[in-house]
Parts: structure tokens; C-alpha cells; sequence
């Protein structure tokens, strides 16, 4: 049985490189001693990268407790090989933005709205947006929705620490914390401290059923390079 593969992410959300030894191969999955890459769950998208090159398209949690890369084609390594691995930086930095930005929703969200007013599942985070369905059994009320995102964003800027750990008397189940909020449970990768998200834009999404309403939160970009991004993929659409 392979043994768990230890989770970089966890020690140190913001390591982007790592050395690892190849535990496992077979076509083009690769399971290795250690990862920085996170594995498809709990809403969160997976990373991607390259493993000595090699690019990493899709990274899952087995039953057994191991972490197998999907390559893009076969990695030419044996058992006990050491690779070179990278994650995509920039994905994965502002999936965690995203990510944290999502818990505050949650309780911005009934503070502003009711107590009733909960996560209908764990929702979807990858670099682009947040989607998470909750339960409204009334319409929406736009105003207060735009409340929740002012909330939101005074929170970023305000510059609260976020703290994540494992907690031993759960099985080590992650723990998530911002003060003065109850503590959530979260196998997330998140930032440190409000401020890193930046500011949100907080919008309703496309009606996903009765009772419920989807909320998006995208990152209202900062950079030239993003923006330029973005300008090239509207001109090739
Ligand atoms: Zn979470």
C-alpha cells in the first residue's frame, strides 16, 4: 500500500518549487514521497505544473491517501528517482485568494442576509471565480448584496491574519480561522492575510435551482500583466 503522500501545501501554502522522489508510476500518473501540488477537493481546482519539465494537467486524492499526477505524456523516471517539480505560481496564488475570499462571504453573507441563508454545497473555486450555491428562499435583494461585497472588502483592507492548521483531536483535519468568526474546517490552501486578496467584486451568477442563488466572487484585477491577459483572450474570441 502506497503511504500518504506528505503535503507541502499544507506546511507552506506559498512554495511554488520542490524536490521530491518518485514513490509510483504507471502510464502517465506519478505519485512522489511529497507535493506542493494541491489535489482536486473540496471545491478548490487542482494545480498544475511540470515534474522535471513534464507539464502536470490534473492532480487527485486517491482512497489510499496518495496524491497521483496526471501528465501530460509518460515521465521517463523509475522508482526512488529524484524530480525537480514547479507549480503554476499565478493559478494557484489567486485560487487562494479567491478561496479566502469565499470563507468571508460566508459569514458576511449571513450577517447581511439571515443565519438561514447557508451554502447549499461546497461551492467551486478555481483562478477565475468563486462559485458557491446557497439556499435563498426569497428573491435576492441587490442592495444587499452589494452590502456584502462593501463587508467584504473592508475586510480585506482591514488586514486580518487568516490561520490555518491541522488539528490532532479531529484526525488532523485543516482548521481555518479569522477573528472574531467560528472556526471552519477547510483542506484549502489560503493566504495569510486578508490584505493579499486585494479587493472583490461580489455578483450573482446563473440561478441553479429553486431555493437557491449562486454567488460569484471574481478578483478586481491589479496588475498590467493580468489585464493584458485578459485583453489578448477577448481578441481571439
Ligand atoms: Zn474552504
Amino acid at each position: 500500500m502506497a503511504e500518504n503522500t506528505k503535503r507541502l501545501y499544507w506546511e507552506n501554502p506559498y512554495r511554488r518549487e520542490f524536490e521530491a522522489s518518485v514513490q509510483a508510476l504507471s502510464r502517465n500518473e506519478v505519485v512522489l514521497d511529497q507535493t506542493c501540488f494541491y489535489p482536486r477537493g473540496g471545491g478548490q481546482t487542482s494545480d498544475t505544473g511540470t515534474i522535471d519539465s513534464v507539464r502536470v494537467i490534473e492532480v487527485i486524492l486517491k482512497e489510499d491517501g496518495s496524491i497521483a499526477h496526471i501528465m501530460e505524456k509518460p515521465l521517463t523516471k523509475k522508482v526512488g528517482d529524484k524530480v525537480h517539480c514547479e507549480i503554476d505560481w499565478e493559478k494557484r496564488y489567486r485560487t487562494m485568494k479567491l478561496h479566502s475570499a469565499s470563507h468571508l462571504l460566508y459569514y458576511v453573507m449571513q450577517e447581511v442576509f439571515g443565519r438561514e441563508v447557508k451554502p447549499a454545497s461546497s461551492g467551486l473555486v478555481d483562478e477565475k471565480k468563486d462559485r458557491t450555491d446557497y439556499l435563498f428562499d426569497t428573491s435576492i435583494d441587490q442592495g444587499k448584496l452589494k452590502e456584502a461585497e462593501r463587508r467584504v472588502n473592508a475586510i480585506i483592507k482591514d488586514a486580518r491574519e487568516i490561520k490555518t492548521w491541522s488539528d490532532l483531536n479531529q484526525s488532523g483535519k485543516r482548521m481555518w480561522k479569522l477573528e472574531p468568526f467560528p472556526i471552519m474546517m477547510c483542506g484549502g490552501t489560503h493566504v495569510k492575510n486578508t490584505k493579499e486578496i486585494g479587493q472583490v467584486e461580489v455578483s450573482r451568477g446563473k440561478k441553479p435551482g429553486r431555493g437557491k442563488e449562486r454567488i460569484e466572487i471574481t478578483l478586481k484585477e491589479q496588475t498590467n500583466a493580468i489585464t493584458t491577459t485578459v485583453e489578448k483572450t477577448r481578441i481571439q474570441t
